[in-house]
């Protein structure tokens, strides 16, 4: 039976391969890159020596077993749930997005999201500007998806001049296999592209659209000169789906008369809160589907620009789809060695009533006519 660290690389390798497979922009191309023909053969070896599960004649085959299915259906001795692609799409899911980046096993491009987000930071602060790196940060949640000629609009934009030639780093051209006859089709909730299925469908890549009936915001004619461009997939999984949750936390606290800042100190965090009282709390939000990866990764909060309480903050559907998130979380914190600083999951529903509370704890000590 593997061990848990080999199971690891193994499942790192084939998260690898199911990445590039889903860039591959000619599907029937026949030589298969490295990465792939390595996680086929690793895949091929790890089952023949069990007559319970299935052997895959071909990589197609592997794909086809893989789709849909935890892993612990398809791979002799493991235990785990994940599943690795979307069966509908056959395109990866977040959790693989995540263990690919966690393992550095990135067919992206050199840690590709972290590059581009500190080249902003750097751009930024050369230019003494925080607000085009907040600009910046709220262009890429709030618009993934752009015609060439919107992107030639957003470079001309004040906020982002310091970074209008690192926008053309970020929105890609995008996949034929996106397209339906001669259109693309934008996510009505996270307005990413979506992914043609069957005849008349769509389906998101972000795992927050995937919970609901998908809806299509607007059609983008796929012929228009410069075409249809769009945020890399790391940026759009580490960026464009937590930063929605972001921007619904910045909604939901300006409502309550909160004064609020976004990405504080050039992203030290993600938001910086301020109470009547002047407390200040620190928020950041994160959207992992695998809570061990989460544990073992996230740095902790800084302690600048100054706050008196931090929050890791993830979204509620992640408590609904796993019941042992916020346990797999300090599980996780705690084998990595992180657990000094004792944080741990706050479900974004759990932070509005503790900033309720807050609130009415305030008002109760200044009085009514305070
Ligand atoms: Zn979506």
């Amino acid at each position: 039976m593997p061990d848990a660290m080999e199971e690891t690389s193994f499942l790192a390798g084939l998260a690898a391969a199911v990445s590039t497979l889903a860039q591959r922009e000619v599907p029937g191309k026949v030589a298969y890159d490295d990465v792939v023909q390595r996680a086929y053969n690793h895949f091929v070896l790890r089952t023949l020596v069990e007559d319970d599960f299935r052997t895959p004649g071909s990589v197609p085959e592997m794909i086809e077993i893989i789709a849909d299915r935890p892993v612990q259906d398809w791979l002799p001795g493991s235990t785990s749930e994940t599943v690795l692609l979307h069966g509908d799409t056959f395109s990866p899911t977040q959790e693989c997005i995540e263990l690919v980046v966690d393992n550095r096993r990135d067919p992206f491009g050199e840690k590709y999201e972290n590059e581009i987000l500190k080249l902003a930071l750097s751009a930024c602060q050369e230019a003494d500007s925080p607000e085009s790196y907040v600009a910046f940060r709220r262009l890429l949640i709030t618009r993934p998806a752009l015609t060439q000629t919107e992107l030639v609009l957003q470079r001309g934009e004040l906020d982002l001049l310091p970074v209008a030639d690192l926008l053309d780093r970020c929105y890609l051209p995008v996949s034929p296999r996106l397209r339906r006859e001669r259109q693309y089709a934008e996510c009505a909730r996270c307005h990413c592209l979506l992914r043609p299925v069957g005849r008349d469908s769509w389906q998101c890549d972000l795992d927050r659209c995937r919970t609901t009936t998908v809806k299509v915001r607007r059609y983008l004619d796929a012929t228009v000169p410069g075409g249809i461009l769009q945020l890399g997939l790391p940026l759009r999984t580490f960026v464009t789906g937590p930063g929605l949750f972001e921007i619904d936390l910045e909604i939901a606290l300006g409502k309550r008369g909160l004064a609020v800042e976004m990405w504080p100190g050039y992203d030290a965090y993600d938001l910086l809160v301020t109470f009547p009282d002047k407390i200040r709390w620190a928020v950041d939000v994160k959207d992992y589907a695998n809570p061990g990866v989460l544990g073992r990764t996230f740095a902790g909060l800084p302690s600048t620009p100054p706050r008196d309480r931090g929050f890791l903050v993830v979204p509620d559907y992640r408590r609904s789809a796993n019941k042992q998130y916020a346990e797999s979380f300090r599980y996780a914190r705690q084998s990595a060695g992180r657990s000094s600083d004792s944080l741990s999951v706050t479900f974004q529903k759990d932070f509005l009533r503790a900033v309720d509370r807050k609130l009415t704890s305030t008002t109760a000590l200044e009085g009514p006519n305070a």
